[in-house]
């Protein structure tokens, strides 16, 4: 032990912030039930669902995931990317930002280029990932990477 209370044992609270339809519900549910549903329902307002990963060194994290139903109406581009900066400002200090481009599986049908993703990350303090929810590459490496951080900023 190293002395800090409950490093072993971190319960996070991780929401889910993005347009309707980037498949944030899909993401969840491939973390959390390994499971991809094609036909999966729109979320009306917010559904929360809760999982547990360990890590290597045996702590473990367990993630109290907040899926929201996103913005219905679009937004001005402006107010979208002042998000996290707004996040960081107000949020607690500790607070992990990642930026997800997820279904990577269409690769035909591509509309952001990797590195504008990485830049946009690097310049507000997020870390940058491409996942698919349908075959489920980086899915788990998504929520060990938060853990991970989380781990390094809390101690
Ligand atoms: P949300 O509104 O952000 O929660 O989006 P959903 O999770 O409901 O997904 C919206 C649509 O995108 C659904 O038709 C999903 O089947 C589809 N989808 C989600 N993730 C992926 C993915 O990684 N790859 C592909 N090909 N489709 C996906
Ligand atoms: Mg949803």
């Amino acid at each position: 032990s190293n002395g800090v209370p409950d490093a072993k044992n971190l319960r996070v609270k991780l929401v889910l912030l993005g347009d309707s339809g980037v498949g944030k519900s899909c993401i969840v549910l491939r973390f959390v039930r390994g499971q991809f549903d094609p036909t999966s329902k729109v979320t009306i307002g917010a559904s929360f669902l809760s999982q547990t990963i360990a890590l290597q060194d045996s702590t473990t994290v367990k993630f109290e995931i907040w899926d929201t139903a996103g913005q219905e109406r679009s937004c001005p581009c402006q107010q979208r990317l002042e998000l996290p900066l707004e996040l960081q400002k107000h949020g607690s200090p500790d607070i992990v930002l990642a930026l997800v481009g997820n279904k990577a599986d269409l690769h035909e049908n591509r509309e952001v280029p990797v590195q504008d993703g990485m830049d946009y990350a690097e310049k507000n303090g997020m870390f940058f990932i491409e996942t698919s929810a349908k075959t489920a590459d980086n899915i788990n490496q998504l929520f060990e990477e938060i853990a991970k951080r989380l781990l390094v900023r809390r101690h």
